[in-house]
């Protein structure tokens, strides 16, 4: 018998459970969900037993974990099988879906691949309408990498507020910390001319639409790309801190495997938000050792190697934000 997926708490950072029956809170899942390719061919995740691996299985345990919550807004990295399977599956639910495959995907290596992976990015259609997409290359010093965001500024049907939503998958593995920095940067940059309503790039104004950035950053919170990104003009704010009885500590990981190299266990997804115009109300939490297991991931039971982050999120009201 398989185990079972493991159970999540919703935790509330304020206190009690919210209840906004006007203006529900946005519900936002950021996770990077293991391209087919990679976790077959490159990966070598030893303690994952193969057939945990195998696509006709794994993608319903993705699908299970996406539709036990329910996401408003969903944010994927490593996604090599968009237009077979999460594109028609995502739109029969009500789902928007964008895919940008990055320029080089190394998915691209292995034998009897299913195609480039890249991000996605989905909304549900009931909720938002979409104003603008922007598909973005990221540089760094100037010049362009194999490293991609999407960035959509969304309409919501019921208040007609706008909200701007950012995906991306930097970089990987260490001495890339100052490629990833320098893409960090010019993502920023990119997301203040995209959010400011007035287009002036200098600095976030008042009237700056409120903005939501997920992403595999693959960088620890002790690297410069995440000081970057805490510290921006944008007034952006990680949402997984919450989670810690300090508000001020991300999760001790988000991402748990063992290769032929050893054991990494490591923070690298993130949930950015504006704090000055979007407040959480939820996240759920990150499952424990235990509920990880001594093989880490992926595994039977659940089918990335890391894990997925989960927030609701409301507006800050504002009188002047009011239609
Ligand atoms: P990255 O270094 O960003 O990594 C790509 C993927 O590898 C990520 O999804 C990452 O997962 C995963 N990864 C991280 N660490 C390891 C590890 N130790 N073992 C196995 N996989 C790991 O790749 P780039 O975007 O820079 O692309 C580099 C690849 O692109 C090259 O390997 C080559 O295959 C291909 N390429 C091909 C070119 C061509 O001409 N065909 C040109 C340029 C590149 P995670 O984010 O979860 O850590
Ligand atoms: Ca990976």
């Amino acid at each position: 018998r398989r185990p079972a997926r493991p159970h999540r708490d919703l935790v509330f950072p304020n206190g009690a459970a919210p209840c906004h029956k006007h203006d529900p809170s946005i519900r936002i899942m950021q996770w990077n969900i293991l391209a087919q390719a990679l976790g077959e061919g490159k990966d070598e995740f030893i303690r994952c037993p193969v057939d945990a691996l195998n696509w006709e299985e794994r993608k319903y345990l993705i699908l299970e974990e996406i539709l036990t919550y329910r996401p408003d807004i969903l944010c994927l990295q490593e996604v090599d099988h968009y237009y077979d399977t999460f594109q028609p599956i995502m739109a029969s639910l009500g789902y928007h879906g964008t895919f940008l495959a990055k320029p080089w995907s190394p998915c691209l290596d292995v034998e009897r691949n299913n195609g480039p992976d890249g991000c996605a990015l989905f909304f549900r259609r009931s909720r938002f309408s979409l104003q603008a997409t922007a598909h973005l290359r990221l540089s760094a010093m100037m010049l362009p990498t194999n490293q991609v965001a999407i960035v959509q500024t969304l309409s919501c049907q019921a208040t007609g507020q706008q909200l701007c939503v950012a995906v991306t998958h930097l970089k990987a593995r260490s001495g890339w910390e100052r490629l990833r920095s320098a893409q960090g940067a010019d993502f920023l940059q990119k997301l203040q001319s995209i959010t400011s309503q007035d287009g002036s790039h200098c600095k976030a104004s008042p009237g700056s639409i409120p903005l939501i950035v997920c992403g595999d950053f693959n960088a620890e919170p002790t690297e410069d790309v995440y000081r970057r990104f805490s510290s921006s003009p944008l007034g952006l704010n990680s949402a997984y801190k919450l989670l810690s009885s300090d508000r001020q500590t991300e999760p001790a990981y988000t991402t748990w495997k063992i290769r032929p190299s050893g054991e990494t266990c490591s923070t690298l997804d993130y949930i950015w938000y504006t704090s000055d115009t979007l407040s959480v109300e939820g996240l759920l939490d990150i499952p424990t050792e235990e509920q990880v297991g001594p093989d880490r991931l992926p595994s039977y039971h659940y089918p990335s190697d890391h894990i997925s982050l989960l927030c609701d999120i409301s507006f800050r009201e504002e009188p002047h934000r009011l239609m």
